[in-house]
């Protein structure tokens, strides 16, 4: 209850703009639960007259039973009007704060979780939880009408309302005891829901790799495996709520029966009359069948929407779900100077860079060279804050990264990785998420420095070309060069190129070679390549083997000294007159 409590506080949060609607609601509500214990005794009242031949008293009551209904009627309409506008408003406003909240993650907590994680959590889950408001609000209802109808019917008489107590609490044990056991087996069918919908999302990101590795039928049969676990899970929920009904249901019949037995013995013993006892029967409906069932339902609300709210306010309170921690220290214009002082770092328990030092001079343009897995991405990973460091310090302009805010690091740094993540949008709207007051001219600029202009120009829609599903796909350097445009305008001081070139052709990369040298000079500019020719002219190269530097120095510097360099330059040529 109180969990139920401070979660109905939480996600009233959201929803707070339509506190009119929900009041609206509430009110109509309390009109209900007096409709609803009033009725029975009324009705009653009728049966007795009609039965007495009262006709004049029977036909008063038939019309005020009338009125009631149209109230009722004119009542849930507007109930379910004003629902409408707070669940929608408050799942909306729920979703957007949940989007914004998962970029807030670091990337380490990402990296660990699946995407359906996170895809259950936006969408199931925030719609279950305002269901709370709807669904639970109507149950609220039943309940409160019911209580009320157990104060008229102490009222009344007390033997039958012990007795009508007793029945209850029975039945109410036994639908917590259900709720119990389907909770435990909903939790269970919820995990295995997440791992299928991030299977789902890897299947359809991941599909071209899929056909390429020839692994449709093993990655099949692992979605296959948990689609089916998933569907036993919800199957073995299903199952066990309906035999538990089944048991209920059945005592509830039996004290049905009792309540008719109950009632002639008192009525033949002159406790009340029969009028009092057709009222007292009409009660039935609403203590034994509906309080039970609303009591029931109500708790397997409260569970479902206690498991929902927990899903989703974990991702912004819990620790498992890490956020990105920065400082407050802001940078307006950044040079592009930066430094690695003595920095250990690992993704787990192992280290990948040790003790690693290292100084750029804004405007230079630097490689890195080494074996793939001796840490060059991780270097660019750090430099971008996406991890933070175990030991030592990074310095931007001479201030240490973890006191910087976020707009200083990523407004100032571009990572342009091999297959840079292009999003499902037009030309023009990829390149204005960086910047919503682009100008066309701005645009072809930035383009025309990309080497990219000619080529979009000659699309049919130009920059409004959509990229990826119904759109164009850009082949791996144009995509490229697309990220280069984007760092171009926005305009950041350090651009880090991952790889950039290793898996296109000549012709390609000389493209994004002439693009890399507009840049010279007037960006910092770190490129880590496989083929050296890329970075031969930099104005530094640094040799990384197994997490620190061996060696450094410019490209016929190192060809002298350091062996490792020499033989990779070597073999690289040895490869290309092949
Ligand atoms: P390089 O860019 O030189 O090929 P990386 O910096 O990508 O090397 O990787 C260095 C080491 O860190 C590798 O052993 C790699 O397996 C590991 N690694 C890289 N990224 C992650 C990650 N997100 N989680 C765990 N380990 C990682």
């Amino acid at each position: 209850m109180k969990e139920t409590l401070r979660n109905l506080k939480r996600v009233y949060r959201y929803g707070k703009e339509y506190k009119r609607a929900l009041i609206i609601q509430v009110i109509c509500c309390i009109v209900g639960i007096a409709i609803n214990i009033t009725v029975p005794l009324l009705s009653a009242q009728f049966i007795v007259a009609f039965t007495d031949s009262v006709f004049k008293q029977a036909i008063f009551m038939a019309l005020i039973l009338f009125g009631l209904a149209l109230i009722d009627a004119v009542k849930t309409l507007i109930i379910r009007k004003n629902t409408q506008i707070f669940r929608r408003g408050t799942v909306r406003n729920m979703q957007m704060a949940l989007g914004r909240e998962i970029l807030k993650l670091d990337q380490d907590t990402l990296d660990k979780n699946s995407s359906g994680t996170f895809i259950q959590r936006l969408t199931n889950d925030t719609d279950k939880m305002a269901g709370m408001f709807t669904t639970g609000m109507g149950k609220m209802t039943g309940f409160l009408s019911n209580i009320g109808s157990f104060v008229a019917i102490l009222v009344i008489d007390y033997h039958m309302f012990l007795y009508y107590l007793f029945a209850s609490i029975i039945l109410t044990v036994l639908y917590y005891l259900k709720s119990e056991r389907v909770g435990e087996k909903d939790i269970e069918f919820r995990k295995q829901s997440d791992h299928v919908a991030g299977l789902t999302g890897e299947l359809v990101r991941g599909a071209r790799d899929i056909k390429m590795l020839y692994a449709k039928d093993s990655f099949m049969k692992e979605l296959n495996r948990n689609i089916l676990l998933q569907s036993e899970k919800n199957f073995e929920m299903r199952n066990i709520d309906m035999e538990l009904n089944l048991l209920i249901d059945s005592i509830k019949y039996l004290f049905e029966f009792l309540t008719v037995i109950l009632l002639v013995y008192l009525v033949t013993h002159n406790v009340f009359d029969i009028a009092v006892g057709v009222a007292l029967y009409s009660y039935r409906a609403t203590v034994l069948t509906d309080l039970m069932g609303t009591v029931s339902s109500l708790l397997e609300e409260c569970k479902s929407f206690n498991i929902s709210t927990n899903r989703v306010f974990s991702i912004i309170y819990s620790k498992k779900f890490k956020k990105e921690k920065f400082g407050s220290k802001h940078l307006s214009n950044v040079k592009g100077n930066f430094e690695f002082q003595q920095v250990s770092f690992g993704y787990s328990e192992k280290e990948v860079l040790k003790d690693l030092s290292f100084k750029i001079q804004a405007g230079t343009t630097v490689g890195f060279v080494g074996k793939s897995g001796s840490g060059k991405t991780t270097i660019f990973n750090l430099l971008c804050k996406m991890y933070s460091i175990n030991n030592g310090k990074i310095l931007i302009d001479g201030c240490d990264i973890n006191e910087l805010d976020e707009k200083s690091i990523r407004k100032n740094i571009t990572i342009i990785s091999q297959n840079p993540y292009i999003f499902n949008m037009s030309i023009k709207d990829n390149l204005k998420l960086v910047k919503k007051d682009l100008t066309e001219k701005e645009m072809e600029e930035a383009c025309h420095l990309a080497c990219l202009n000619d080529y979009i120009k000659s699309l049919p829609l130009g920059y409004d070309t959509m990229i990826g599903e119904g759109g164009v796909n850009l082949s791996g350097g144009q995509r490229q060069r697309l990220a280069i445009a984007r760092a171009l305008i926005q305009k950041t001081k350090i651009i880090l190129f991952d790889e950039a070139t290793s898996a296109l052709d000549n012709e390609t990369q000389s493209e994004i070679q002439e693009a890399i040298d507009h840049l010279k000079g007037e960006y910092t500019i770190m490129i880590i390549a496989h083929r050296l020719s890329t970075i031969v002219n930099c104005d530094k190269i640094y040799f990384i083997e197994d997490g620190t530097i061996v060696d450094s120095g410019t490209h016929t510097e190192l060809l002298k000294k350091c062996r490792s360099y020499k033989y990779l330059y070597e073999s690289e040529i040895k490869n290309n007159n092949h």
